[in-house]
């Protein structure tokens, strides 16, 4: 192989634009000392993510916020949450999604997947909803479906069975900025839809996040909610209790520049999808048509031409990541030695801080084909994560109520998210394909 990656190639890093677009706006902020929360550039950023939607469905009001999490906290808050109530949550996902239900003292109830886009079951999401009911004699308060790595849910589905019980639906789609469901942008069905600007998404403002409101009046209320509720009096006068959650404008000059690139963003995401899925047809015991005897690629067939079938054309991935499947009787160089060694270093870890364990082991973990792949691409220069664990296996959440199919477990236990974002190049994807060759033992 002539080719070796000089630096690791990352899953996904912050790509700023080639014509320094978020240097300016933020020369800007200095310059005119809006260096604060608030200002001409949260302004601006909000205006474009605005545009954004109206020209992908509809018009919407946007809130720019500190953070993802933020957004989905507030929503929840808005929606009118309370402490013993009960908010369901797609349990395959990141741990976002549920903790602010937690924030709020109310309790996540979580509903597992389909298998077709690894997004909530719809059949299931209906029988939670009658259990619940039958169980505790109130209605959840809301639903929480999530846009995992980018797929789109069935949105038509669960806002039909939502508007059917009277529940709220809340869309994160902070890994799903750009996607669309039947041509409408991800976000814009529920009440509320969550968007996430870390630097890891499809665009960054270092961190931040939004909400996506239906009204004005919803604006105003999350905003209000985000600048620590104070009523309109000259003096601080408080009726209720808010949090410190606006996006500074340093940070939303960031997103201006940044939303000036989103579509090229996008386009790279699903080139390089569509690349390892050419690359990895290739590759033995592996087909891109069949489940069966090795690697599939499953979050980006619904999205590619080649597998489409026709129900499937209404989900618009904007293929953050690209995750594959290994089945679990292939084997992988150095599986022996695969969970004998605690982390040291984060993997997935917020700024590398995570918690020291005395096992590497637990009740539900990725096979150990995939433990000794993630090793191997790692000794190989290429950063590849386990999926999300799905929150019903999380010991944090183990009182909680859960409705479960095995769909997540088992995909998360057959699954790896290779590299996919804005700096991984077609070299890359033809290195890191050859390196999962190499990877297979024949
Ligand atoms: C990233 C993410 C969020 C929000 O994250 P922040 O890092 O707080 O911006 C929420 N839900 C999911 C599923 C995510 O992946």
């Amino acid at each position: 192989m002539s080719y070796e990656p000089k630096n690791t190639i990352n899953l996904c890093l912050a790509h700023m634009s080639e014509e320094g677009w978020e240097r300016k706006f933020i020369d800007e902020a200095f310059d005119t000392n809006w260096v604060v929360p608030l200002g001409p550039n949260v302004d601006g950023f909000e205006k474009d993510l605005e545009e954004y939607a109206a020209e992908r469905g509809g018009k919407k009001s946007i809130v720019a916020l500190c953070s993802g999490t933020a957004a989905v906290h507030l929503a929840l808050l808005a929606a009118g949450v309370q402490p013993g109530d009960e908010v369901i949550v797609q349990t395959f996902t990141f741990c976002a999604s549920s903790h602010p239900v937690k924030y709020l003292g109310a309790t996540p109830v979580f509903v597992d997947s389909e298998p077709g886009t690894w997004n909530m079951d719809v059949i299931l999401l209906e029988e939670a909803i009658k259990d619940r009911i039958a169980k505790t004699g109130k209605t959840p308060k809301a639903i929480v479906p999530v846009s995992l790595y980018g797929m789109p849910y069935d949105c038509e589905s669960i806002i039909e069975v939502a508007n059917r019980y009277g529940i709220e639906v809340i869309e994160d789609a902070a890994e799903g900025f750009g996607s669309s469901f039947d041509g409408n942008l991800l976000g814009t069905y529920g009440r509320f839809g969550i968007l996430s600007f870390n630097g890891n998404k499809m665009i960054t403002t270092s961190g931040g996040g939004a909400l996506i409101c239906q009204n004005e009046e919803d604006k105003n209320t999350i905003m209000w909610y985000a600048t620590q509720a104070r009523d309109a009096y000259p003096y601080y006068q408080h009726t209720a209790i808010g949090y410190n959650y606006r996006l500074s404008n340093v940070c939303a000059g960031i997103g201006r520049g940044q939303m000036k690139i989103v579509d090229k963003h996008i386009a790279h995401h699903k080139h390089v999808c569509e690349l390892y899925a050419k690359l990895l047809c290739g590759v033995d015991g592996t087909d891109l048509l069949h489940a069966e005897g090795g690697l599939i690629h499953s979050t980006i067939i619904p999205g590619l031409s080649l597998h489409v079938n026709p129900a499937d054309i209404r989900y618009e991935s904007n293929f953050w990541l690209c995750t594959v499947l290994l089945d679990p009787s292939i084997r992988i160089v150095g599986q022996e030695n695969a969970y004998k060694e605690v982390v040291k270093s984060a993997i997935g870890g917020a700024a590398g801080v995570i918690k020291e364990v005395d096992s590497a082991v637990t009740d539900c973990q990725p096979n150990e084909n995939i433990e000794a792949l993630r090793m191997y691409m790692c000794s190989k220069k290429v950063e590849a994560r386990p999926l999300w664990k799905p929150m019903h296996k999380q010991p944090v959440y183990a009182d909680c109520p859960a409705y479960v199919n095995g769909v997540s477990e088992e995909i998360f236990k057959k699954g790896i998210c290779l590299p996919s974002g804005p700096c991984v190049s077609d070299e890359d994807v033809h290195y890191i394909v050859e390196c999962i060759k190499s990877a297979i033992v024949k």
